[in-house]
């Protein structure tokens, strides 16, 4: 393979979509970003224009490889592959052939059809748990497909002949990148769909028919790393480049956190907290809340995970920012949780929209408690930081559990680790290590490397695990003693805040 080549890394997020040009020494030499427009039509409806979105990444690609200061010619067939990682459950349907748009990108966090969902959970929630590995819920992309066909009876006629295409965004950006020809998907994305059988590995013709889905419609499942097509060069930026990796964004930062054996675990913090553990080549049906889905497949089998979650984390920060106004910026809870020795008794629930695995309350609701009159804004502060470690640890005890794996370290990304006070706290609530790598755009970097392996460049993944570069660890300082009363409290706080909003 010619030296001096690249990989590009698209992280189609749902905030906004980043860019990396990769060298062949797995360096950034190239970065771009563009933040998308969320639609909130109605309450709880929230949507994005997949034009728009397709515009802006094509932007993001453009500010990346602008970087490089290469001219077009000098790109040309320097570009070895290119990968994508996008928001996973978030869908759409458009026309085959002209590939206009036939509806919006429902985003994942709509809510439009929960109450379908609902009664699906009621009929038939244990079908769907055995054969997807997902609770029914809106959250999926099935019930937001069928949404779309029933309010236009027109497209539901098409759907059954073939006429629309149905996708999440990794089959939209693709098909947009070819110009039109390749219509596809990965296990890792059709297993957040509620319509994969994990256990066959393809869609289930019960779950199409229990939801009135043409399979017709529906992308081809590929692996997660293979050649699927080249980007048209009238379609992306002048340039042909083989595409050859798509995968969800967590898993893709699983992959770029080097997590490729069983046991092996990485948390992003953002917003929400986001955890993936690798179980292997076996679905683990949690018995702990969390839910099953596919991690990648790389041609020989998909690969699992255990997928647990935190709704508030960052969430919390901007809330004691912008609406408690205890702190003026994100990074002043560093100092001020370093400000106090302990938490003084207080503890903070901050379930604003009820709590995810291993609770699954939607009732619960924000419950600060311990305190007394000594109680500073330090203290709440600090309270705030630590129930952010308590809960990616219940999560992780809930891994433990269901998968019987040990958990020997824990990898990190996201925008909270830049805050030493929380990883330090996360460590010693864990009593494991926590690993903060170099490359903090770990989305972006495990596409990139899919593509990499798609194109037959990396044989496989043991050839990628040595490129993971430790920034900093945080090692457990806490004695067990003081890590249990810590535990105890917290989860007599959870139990104070369940329950509460009264349906
Ligand atoms: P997302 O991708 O979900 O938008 P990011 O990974 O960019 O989130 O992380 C942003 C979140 O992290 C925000 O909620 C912000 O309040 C929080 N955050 C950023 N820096 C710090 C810090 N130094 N200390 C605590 N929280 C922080």
């Amino acid at each position: 393979m010619a030296k001096g080549g690249y990989f590009l890394g698209i992280d189609g997020g749902t905030t906004g979509t980043t860019v990396l040009v990769l060298d062949e020494n797995w360096q950034v030499v190239g970065k771009g970003y563009r933040r998308h427009q969320m639609n909130i039509p109605r309450s709880g409806w929230m949507e994005q224009d997949p034009e728009v979105l397709w515009e802006d990444l094509l932007f993001a690609a453009k500010a990346a490889l602008e970087e490089l200061g290469l001219s077009r010619s000098q790109l040309e067939g320097r570009i070895l592959g290119l990968g994508l990682d996008h928001q996973g459950e978030t869908c759409l349907v458009w026309d085959r052939k002209t590939g206009k748009p036939l509806s919006m990108a429902i985003n994942w966090q709509d809510r439009r059809t929960a109450q379908a969902a609902d009664r699906l959970a009621a009929n038939s929630n244990f079908l769907i748990r055995e054969r997807t590995g997902l609770h029914a819920d809106a959250y999926f992309s099935a019930t937001k497909w069928k949404w779309i066909l029933e309010n236009d009876p027109q497209l539901a006629k098409r759907a059954q002949n073939g006429e629309i295409c149905a996708g999440t965004l990794d089959s939209w950006f693709v098909y947009k990148m070819t110009g039109g020809r390749v219509h596809i998907t990965d296990p890792s994305t059709a297993s957040r769909t509620m319509l994969y059988n994990i256990h066959t590995g393809d869609w289930d013709d019960d779950l199409l028919a229990l939801l009135d889905l043409p399979r017709a419609m529906l992308p081809a499942i590929r692996t997660s790393a293979q050649l699927y097509g080249c980007t048209e060069p009238d379609c992306f930026l002048g340039l042909r480049v083989p595409v050859s990796g798509v995968v969800v964004d967590q898993q893709a930062a699983l992959f770029g956190q080097g997590c490729f054996k069983n046991g092996m675990v990485k948390t992003t913090y953002g917003t929400g907290c986001f955890m993936l553990m690798n179980t292997g080549q076996r679905p683990v049906l949690s018995t702990g809340g969390l839910l099953t889905t596919v991690g990648w497949n790389l041609g020989n089998g998909d690969v699992f995970a255990l997928d647990g979650g935190v709704y508030t984390a960052g969430s919390a920060v901007n809330w004691l920012r912008d609406k408690a106004k205890l702190i003026e910026s994100a990074s002043d809870t560093q100092k001020m949780a370093c400000a106090v020795k302990d938490n003084g008794g207080v503890y903070f629930v901050p379930a604003f929209v009820g709590l995810a695995a291993p609770h699954w309350d939607p009732y619960a609701r924000g419950t600060m408690v311990g305190i007394s009159a000594d109680t500073t804004r330090e203290h709440m502060v600090r309270a705030t930081l630590e129930s952010i470690a308590y809960q990616v640890r219940d999560n992780l005890d809930a891994m433990r559990t269901d998968s019987g794996l040990e958990i020997p370290i824990m990898r990190v990304d996201g925008g909270m680790v830049a805050n030493p006070f929380l990883m330090q706290f996360q460590a010693d609530v864990l009593g494991i290590p926590v690993d903060v790598p170099i490359i903090s755009e770990t989305s972006a970097l495990g596409a990139a490397y899919l593509a990499a392996l798609g194109v037959g460049y990396f044989g496989k993944t043991s050839e990628i695990e040595g490129n993971w570069q430790l920034e900093r660890r945080y090692e457990p300082a806490m004695g067990e003693d003081q890590r249990q009363t810590l535990l105890y409290n917290w989860h007599r706080a959870v139990e104070r805040s369940l329950a509460w909003q009264e349906h």
